[in-house]
C-alpha cells in the first residue's frame, strides 16, 4: 500500500476538501519502490499525526503530486466507484440538458474524476471524445472507457489527450481511437436548432466549445433585427446562433483560417444566406481598432477570447488584454446595444473580471449596466471546494 504523509499543518486544505495535494505539502511517501514510481497508483493520504485524510491518485512527476478520489475512508477506489460515478454524471446530464446532442458527460473534479473530460457528440450513434489529463485517470483508462461504453450505449470512443497539461503530469500527448470506429472529418450536431460540423480529431479541445451552449442560446434570443460582431468566433458558434435568432448581418473574426472555413460550412448546413455573414481572418486586437477607425458600430457584440491567463503569474498581463478588447468593444457598441463578454481564465475570478470591465467602461467613456452574469452550462459543474474549476465567466452588458 502506498501512503502519503503530509507535513504538519498541510492537512488543512484537504480538511476543506480541496482535491489537490502539492509536492511541497508532503513529508514522505512510503510503499514498495514499484508502487512509488507507478503513475496513478492509489495512495492513502494521511496527516502528520497519522489521521486518514483521503485516497488519492499519485502522480510522481507532477507538482500536483496527488489528486483525491475520495475523502471517505470506507470508499474503495475500484471498478464499482468508476461505474457509480459515471452513472451519477450521466443521470444529471439526462435531467438537465436538452436541445442538443453535444454534451459534456464528465467534467473532472466536479464529477469525481480528477483530470478527466468526456464529451458526447451525436448521441448513441456518435462519438465520445475523452481527455485524460492526469496520471490517476490515465491509470484507470481501460475500465473508464469500458464503463462509458456500457452506460452510454455509444460504442465509439476517441481520445484527445493532446492538451499540454499532460506534459506537467509526465504523460505523453496522444490521440486516437480507444474503441469502435475512427471518427469522420465532420460529426454533425444540432444545438438549439442550429446544425454544426464538429471535427473531433483536429478541432480545438474535443472539437467544439460545448461550454457556451446556454450563452449561444441567449445571443439567439436577443439577436433579432440586430447587427452583430462576433470576435474570436472559432467555427461560428455565436454567429450561427445570432443568424438563427434573426440577426440582420454578422461579422465573425478569428485568426484560424480552418475554423473560419468550418464556420462557412456551418452556414451551408443551416441554409443561411451568405450575404448576411462576413468571415474575417484577422487578429481581433487589430481588427477592433480598424473598425473603430472606420467609425463602425454594432447592435450586439460577442467577445469570447481564448484563455489569456493560463497561470496566476499571467493575470496582470491578461487583465490588460481583457481591458483592451472590452474598451474597444464598448466603443463599437451602439447606445442600447448589447455586449456579451467572457473570460475562460481560471486564474481570473468573476470579481476581478467585473473590475476589469468597469475599468474598460471608464476609459471608454461610456455608461454600461450589467443585465446578467453568465457562466458555463450545467454540464460543467463546479465543486464548492475547488474554485479553480469555475473557469468560464461572463457578463451581459448594455451600453
Ligand atoms: N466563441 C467560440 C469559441 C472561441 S475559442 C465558440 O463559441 O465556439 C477562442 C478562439 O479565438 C479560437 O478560435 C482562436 O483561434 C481564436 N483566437 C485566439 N487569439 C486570437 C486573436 N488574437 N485574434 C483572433 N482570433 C484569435
Amino acid at each position: 500500500m502506498l501512503t502519503i504523509t503530509l507535513k504538519p499543518g498541510k492537512e488543512k486544505s484537504l480538511l476543506r476538501r480541496h482535491p489537490w495535494i502539492f509536492s511541497t505539502a508532503i513529508a514522505h511517501i512510503d510503499g514498495k519502490p514499484e508502487e512509488k514510481h507507478k503513475p496513478g497508483a492509489t495512495a492513502v493520504v494521511q496527516a502528520a499525526d497519522g489521521r486518514f485524510l483521503a485516497r488519492a491518485a499519485h502522480s510522481p512527476a507532477s507538482h500536483i503530486r496527488a489528486r483525491v478520489w475520495t475523502f471517505r475512508e470506507s470508499e474503495a477506489v475500484d471498478h464499482a466507484l468508476i461505474k457509480r460515478r459515471i452513472q451519477q454524471a450521466l443521470a444529471w446530464r439526462v435531467h438537465s440538458i436538452a436541445d442538443t446532442d453535444a454534451v459534456r458527460l464528465i467534467f473532472g473534479e466536479a464529477d469525481g474524476f480528477p483530470g478527466l473530460v468526456v464529451d458526447s457528440y451525436g448521441g448513441k450513434n456518435g462519438w465520445l471524445v475523452c481527455q485524460f489529463q492526469s496520471a490517476g485517470v490515465e491509470a484507470w483508462k481501460v475500465p473508464i472507457v469500458q464503463a462509458l461504453i456500457a452506460e452510454t450505449g455509444c460504442a465509439n470512443v476517441y481520445e484527445r489527450s493532446d492538451a499540454s497539461v499532460r506534459e506537467r503530469e509526465g504523460l505523453p500527448l496522444v490521440t486516437g481511437v480507444l474503441a469502435g470506429a475512427e471518427p469522420p472529418d465532420e460529426i454533425l450536431i444540432t444545438e438549439n436548432g442550429v446544425r454544426y460540423a464538429v471535427d473531433v480529431r483536429r478541432g480545438h479541445k474535443t472539437g467544439f466549445y460545448i461550454d457556451q451552449r446556454d450563452n449561444r442560446r441567449l445571443v439567439m434570443e436577443h439577436a433579432a433585427g440586430r447587427t452583430v460582431l462576433n470576435c474570436f468566433c472559432y467555427t461560428g458558434g455565436f454567429s450561427l446562433a445570432a443568424l438563427k435568432g434573426g440577426a440582420t448581418h454578422v461579422i465573425s473574426i478569428d485568426s484560424s483560417g480552418e475554423a473560419l472555413q468550418t464556420g462557412q460550412r456551418n452556414m451551408a448546413l443551416n441554409g443561411f444566406n451568405d450575404a448576411q455573414a462576413e468571415w474575417r481572418d484577422a487578429d481581433v486586437f487589430k481588427a477592433l481598432r480598424s473598425l473603430r477607425e472606420q467609425g463602425q458600430h454594432f447592435d450586439l457584440i460577442v467577445l469570447d477570447p481564448p484563455k489569456f491567463a493560463a497561470t496566476p503569474q499571467q493575470v496582470e498581463r491578461a487583465a490588460r488584454a481583457y481591458k483592451d478588447i472590452n474598451l474597444l468593444g464598448l466603443q463599437l457598441l451602439r447606445p442600447g446595444g448589447l455586449l456579451f463578454t467572457y473570460s475562460c481564465s481560471g486564474a481570473i475570478s468573476a470579481e476581478l473580471f467585473q473590475k476589469i470591465i468597469a475599468g474598460a467602461a471608464t476609459d471608454a467613456g461610456v455608461d454600461t449596466r450589467i443585465l446578467r452574469r453568465l457562466s458555463a452550462g450545467s454540464d460543467h459543474p463546479m465543486t464548492t471546494h475547488f474554485p479553480e474549476g469555475e473557469y468560464l465567466k461572463g457578463l451581459l452588458l448594455q451600453r
